[in-house]
């Protein structure tokens, strides 16, 4: 255990992006971390320039840089989840990849981030097949969006039927269990719901829908959630199920920053035990 963590604490790590505004990226993962009574660490692979308006540059850290962040970490803390976010270059997510591999890295949650909301490529292209050919089978959980999991399989997706062929889909290509979130399917529906599958088959997990244009760093807030839950010991239904259950309460307490899409109030639900 981390020296000076409260004893049982358990000790997540956020591999991602640095969102200065703190809506997403690792300051979004530390906050949820810690409301559901967790250590937050956090390596950063890019250090982007965004406000609640959009992303205006992402200057992306070289690999090395990366494992320099998370290896004495590794060496000094027992990791009990890790979240990966935004992993910029082919070289960080191979980077990770062995690093999961050679530490043996438990409760890998795996967020696909690829592009922002407002249209920001905040990955090479090269790093998305990567992502695929490396990670997906290493992520005890991978949690794309809509937009994400269509890039990713090649299906147009409008419904939750589809958004199931999706992860069976991704299931095929390596992954073991993907949760393909809905809550940007078009359509007037009260309830925000994403699909789960796994190798026991497909469950729907369902949320109220908030209605808020406060939505920035939902996915990582969401992924970040489900990381902690796992490291505290919760099976992969209940950490959805409860992570979900984190971010309506996060988005309905929303402090309304910004002059675009701010940011939700990550410690609306703290649950610190
Ligand atoms: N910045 C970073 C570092 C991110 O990881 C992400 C998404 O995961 C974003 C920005 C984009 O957030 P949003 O899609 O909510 O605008």
């Amino acid at each position: 255990m981390a020296k000076g963590v409260a004893k049982g604490m358990r000790v997540v790590l956020s591999i991602a992006g640095f969102d200065p505004s703190g809506g997403a990226g690792v300051l979004a993962d530390i906050k949820t971390f810690a409301a559901l009574g967790c250590y937050g660490a956090a390596a950063i692979t890019s250090l982007t320039s965004q406000n609640t308006l959009g992303v205006f540059a992402a200057y992306h850290q070289p690999a090395e840089v990366v494992r320099a962040q998370i290896e004495p970490l590794l060496s000094d803390f027992e990791i009990a989840g890790v979240k990966i976010g935004m992993l910029p270059t082919r070289e960080t997510v191979e980077t990770v990849a062995e690093l999961i591999i050679e530490r043996s890295l438990p409760n890998v949650v795996l967020d696909p981030v690829i592009r922002s909301t407002s249209g920001y490529e905040l990955i090479e292209r090269e790093a998305a097949a990567q992502l695929v050919e490396r990670l997906l089978p290493l992520a005890a959980l991978v949690t794309p969006n809509l937009a994400e999991a269509e890039q990713l399989t090649g299906l147009s997706l409008t419904n939750d039927e589809g958004m199931a062929k999706a992860g069976e889909r991704l299931r095929e290509m390596g992954a073991r269990a993907v949760l393909v979130k809905g809550g940007d399917l078009k359509g007037e529906t009260e309830e925000a719901i994403d699909v789960l599958v796994d190798e026991r088959g497909c469950r729907r997990f369902s949320a109220a829908r908030v209605r808020t244009r406060h939505t920035h760093g939902t996915g990582c807030t969401l992924s970040s959630a489900i990381a902690a839950r796992l490291a505290r010991g919760e099976d992969l239904d209940t950490a959805i199920a409860g992570a979900k259950e984190y971010l309506v309460a996060a988005l309905r307490a929303a402090p309304g920053l910004g002059h675009g899409a701010g940011p939700p109030n990550h410690l609306a639900m703290s649950d610190g035990r």
